[in-house]
């Protein structure tokens, strides 16, 4: 089970009750013929943020609500099931806990490397093929912007695909040390391959993890993590400034499918909003940062960044503003 008190497993949402989602928790990705149409009050909304955002390069903010047409659950979004992921300290601290994290983290990445960018991830690479954006900030770790084709992006909250060691700093690719930990656990995955729900961050619902091997860093025998940022740990300094510099370049800020609801993506709303910058949320339920926007806009976030992505003008050419200059 993923957590959460006085949860039954006939409260998990399976196929039955969630068609969404399949028997792996992943559905494949919703294709782009499958975009709901908008509702009049939706277009309108939206355009009103063509109206705001037009003219200015934008800095894009996404979450987690960007990858749920692309099966990944959304565990803070209106429908989703709570959960109560592991800290960092956690993690460190307690080594039953950092056993069964990554035997479920071993099932679950899986699932994250087999996901497709969907709709919304290719709105937001086409605003940055078109010129439009300064860059995007992603608080997602499954990498599907950068599947989809965006260049410019910071990973907040790190990547699925990747592990550190704490104790030397070496980086691995995951799949690297998925070899390892298949060769310290044969048949593991065999017996829990049919994973219920898996989380975003690669967490899936595995129970029998008692007798899972971890596998030390290959250069120095130190402690491995997925490189990637918990509860109660903070975004890497140099990160966080790479994100400030993009929200500074902008002249506007656009979030998409987040609540919000942590500091870390929370402070670039505060930021943009403080310099005076319109502020455009896209999000279905409320988020923290409602207060500091110019407009919030309650729609699907794959159609709503596949109007934008259409319908925002072209900046105008660096010619076009020397020439308006003399004038
Ligand atoms: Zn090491």
């Amino acid at each position: 089970m993923t957590g959460g008190p006085g949860r039954g497993p006939e409260d998990l949402p399976g196929p039955a009750t969630n068609p969404r989602l399949g028997l792996t928790g992943f559905v494949s990705a919703a294709p782009a013929e499958s975009l709901v149409p908008l509702a009049d009050d939706e277009r309108r909304l939206l355009d009103e943020a063509v109206a705001l955002l037009g003219g200015h390069r934008l800095a894009v903010l996404t979450g987690a609500g960007l990858s749920t047409d692309s099966g990944i659950p959304d565990y803070r979004g209106p429908e989703s099931v709570p959960r109560s992921p592991m800290t960092y300290q956690q993690f460190v601290g307690d080594e039953a806990l950092r056993r069964r994290y990554w035997a479920r983290n071993h099932v679950g990445w899986r699932h994250l490397r087999r996901a497709d960018p969907n709709a919304g991830h290719a709105a937001v690479a086409l605003l940055e093929q078109r010129g439009l954006l300064s860059g995007l900030i992603t608080q997602n770790v499954d990498r599907l912007h950068s599947s989809a084709g965006s260049v410019n992006v910071i990973d907040l909250h790190g990547t699925f695909d990747r592990v550190v060691c704490l104790q030397c700093a070496s980086t691995f690719p995951r799949s690297r040390i998925a070899e390892i930990l298949e060769d310290l656990n044969p048949g593991y995955l065999e017996r829990e391959s049919d994973a219920g729900d898996v989380a975003p961050d690669a967490d899936a619902d595995v129970d029998d993890t008692g007798d899972f091997v971890m596998a030390p860093c290959p250069v120095c025998g130190g402690m491995l993590k997925p490189d990637f940022v918990y509860f109660g740990e903070n975004v890497p300094k140099a990160r966080v400034a790479d994100a400030y510099a993009m929200v500074d370049a902008a002249g506007a800020l656009l979030v998409a499918g987040s609540s919000l609801t942590v500091m870390s993506g929370l402070r670039f709303v505060r930021h943009a909003f403080k310099a005076g910058k319109p502020v455009v949320i896209i999000n279905r339920g409320r988020t923290r940062g409602d207060e500091f926007a110019s407009l919030k806009i309650e729609a699907g976030v794959s159609e709503a960044l596949s109007y934008l992505a259409r319908q925002l003008p072209d900046l105008p050419s660096a010619e076009a503003i020397i020439r308006q200059g003399r004038e």
